[in-house]
Formats: C-alpha cells, structure tokens, sequence
C-alpha cells in the first residue's frame, strides 16, 4: 500500500517528525472508524491543541456544535464518495505551526480514507460491499442488538438524524431489496442502461434513508439495508417511502421500475447469513404476491411458521 506523506521539506524539524510519525500510524488503520480516532488523537497530541473533535457537516449545521467559534478552526474532508466531514480544532488563531501539522494529517487522513473506501465499497454505485456488511454486523452485534444506542451506525450517511423509539421498543431491521423484472431492462435496453437504473436506485436509496442507515450493494440487482435503533412502524415507513420513490421516480429511456423489500428484525445472536435469509424469503414472498410490495418476516403468517437458519452460534463457519 501507498500513500504519499505529505511533508515539504520548508517545515520545521518538530513538525516533521510529529507529523511523520502520525502520518504512519493512519496508515495502519484498519478502518475508517479506527482513522478517525487515530487523527482526533493525533491532532490533540499537539502541544497547542485544547480539543478536536470530528463531526459530519449535516450534524454541524443541525445543532451548531461549537461554542466558541474564536478559537476555532475547520478542515472540511470529503471521502471519494462525496461525504463531508469537518475536524474542528480549538487552538490559539494564526499558529502556523499547529496549521502546518495539522494540515499534513488532513491529507494523510484523506489518502487513507479513498484506500480503504476501495476495499469497503462498490466500485459502480459506491454503496458499502457485502464484505462491509458482515463486518458491521458482527461489530454491532458484539455491541449487543438490545441496546443499540451503544452501537456506532459507522460512516456518515446522508440526510440528518431521525426521530426514532416513538412507540415500544427500538430494534435494529434488514431490509433486502431486488428490482423487478430487471431482466427485462437489460434486454430492452441494453447492460449500460441497466447499470445507470442501478446507479439511480442507489442514489435514491441515499435520499431514503438517514446517516443513521446503512445500505448495502450485494451484486446484481440486490441491495441490502440496515437500520439502526427503529421501531418497527418507522422502519416499515422507510421501506415503504423507498418503494415508493423507486415507482414514481422517471428512469432516463428506461420509464418506471418497481422493486420488491422484505425485511426483518436483527435478533441475538443472530448471524448476517440468518437474518439475510429471513429477508429474502419476505422478499420471495413479495415477488409471489405481484412484486413491488413490502413484506415483513417477522409479522408475516405465511413466513413465521418456516424454518429460519439456525442462530450463528449454531453454524459451522469452517
Ligand atoms: P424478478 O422480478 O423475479 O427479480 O426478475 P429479474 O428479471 O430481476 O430476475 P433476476 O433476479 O433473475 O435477474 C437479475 C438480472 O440482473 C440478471 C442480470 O442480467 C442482471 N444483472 C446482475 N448484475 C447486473 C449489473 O451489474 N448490471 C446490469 N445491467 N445487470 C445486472
Ligand atoms: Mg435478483
Ligand atoms: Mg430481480
């Protein structure tokens, strides 16, 4: 792996080396969580640097979180795939040092982040990957699905934070999605077209859904999501809002598309492969009523008397 530390050879001997020896702890970030805590700490081990704190721009403008903007000075950070993030220092104003050092950090930070967005995302929609999706999974189910507001919803999302836990208890929900007759799209008017529908569907997916969400390519015409800290009525809404967007919304040559969702909530020891499985079969079942319908596993009579796959406990994984 490469990445160009960005050291000039005009700066000072202490900002060399801070920055020098910083820039090679990013480097070994193992992912873009880990690099933010890694650039926070470096930023505040500046002798002249009282608080760092990183925050996405929807959060900043929503609830305006800096008390004393004198002190204040932002770096805005854009991932490859256009997702801002702002790190905000509060140190004495015009310290050419401290922005020097800084500045250096910025740019390893964003070198770092455009090679791990690579490993974790889909090269065509720049939606996460499935490898992505079962790391998240087992980092939130060690965080235990009972008491999502201990777990970390990850990257930023677009959008801003919803209201959640209205009515009984908030769980965590996956949801599958699959477009309709796709097939037919790709025959009618060519595979180029088809990938520019799948490009639009994740850009809507993107309007849908707020920075707590996650979606997922999975290959082909299959996306997944994860929801966060929903009841159940806000989830199904959300699923219902993205079907809905996706049949009103007017494809360049290819007109309207309908997709069909199934969804369910993430249990205990639940394993990505079981609760994926539980989805699709609501989503088979969706195709089976007529497609472009949301079908819930766990409220659906057809569904909760199958067979699900057993807890991840109790799967062989080798
Ligand atoms: P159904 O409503 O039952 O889901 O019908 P369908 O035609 O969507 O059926 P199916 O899931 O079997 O077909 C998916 C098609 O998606 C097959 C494949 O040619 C196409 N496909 C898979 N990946 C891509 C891709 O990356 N780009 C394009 N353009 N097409 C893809
Ligand atoms: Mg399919
Ligand atoms: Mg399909």
């Amino acid at each position: 792996m490469f990445v160009a530390a960005p050291l000039p050879s005009s700066s000072s001997r202490q900002v060399e080396s801070s920055a020098l020896a910083w820039v090679t702890r990013l480097i070994g970030a193992r992912d873009r969580r880990e690099l933010g805590q890694l650039l926070r700490q470096g930023v505040l081990s500046w002798p002249t640097v009282e608080r760092a704190e990183l925050v996405e721009q929807a959060e900043l403008l929503d609830n305006t979180p800096m008390p004393d903007r004198g002190a204040c000075q932002c770096w805005e950070m854009r991932s490859e795939f256009g997702e801002l993030t702002l790190l905000c220092v509060w140190s004495p104003p015009h310290d050419s040092d401290t922005l020097e050092f800084i500045g250096y950090l910025v740019q390893a930070y964003q070198h770092v982040l455009r090679l791990l967005d690579g490993a974790e995302r889909d090269p065509m929609t720049g939606l996460f990957n499935r490898k992505s999706f079962d790391e998240t999974f087992w980092r939130l189910s060690m965080n235990s699905w009972e008491s999502p507001q201990h777990a970390d919803s990850g990257a930023p999302m677009s959008g801003r934070p919803e209201r959640r836990h209205e009515d009984g208890p908030p769980g965590y929900w996956l949801g599958v999605l699959d477009v309709d007759h796709f097939k037919r799209v790709n025959d009618e008017h060519g595979h180029l077209i088809g990938d520019e529908v799948l490009i639009l569907l994740a850009r809507l997916m993107r309007q849908v859904f707020r920075r707590q969400d996650r979606f997922y390519r999975f290959g082909g015409e299959e996306f997944v999501v994860l929801l966060p800290s929903t009841d159940a009525a806000i989830a199904d809404s959300l699923f219902q809002r993205l079907r809905r967007t996706v049949e009103t919304h007017d494809f360049p040559q290819v007109g309207r598309i309908t997709v069909s969702l199934g969804y369910t909530q993430i249990r205990s020891k639940d394993s990505p492969a079981a609760a994926f499985d539980r989805a699709d079969q609501a989503v088979y079942l969706a195709k089976k009523g007529g497609r472009n319908r949301v079908v819930c596993f766990d409220t659906e009579p057809a569904l909760r008397s199958t067979p699900a796959l057993p807890p991840a406990g109790d799967i062989e994984l080798f």
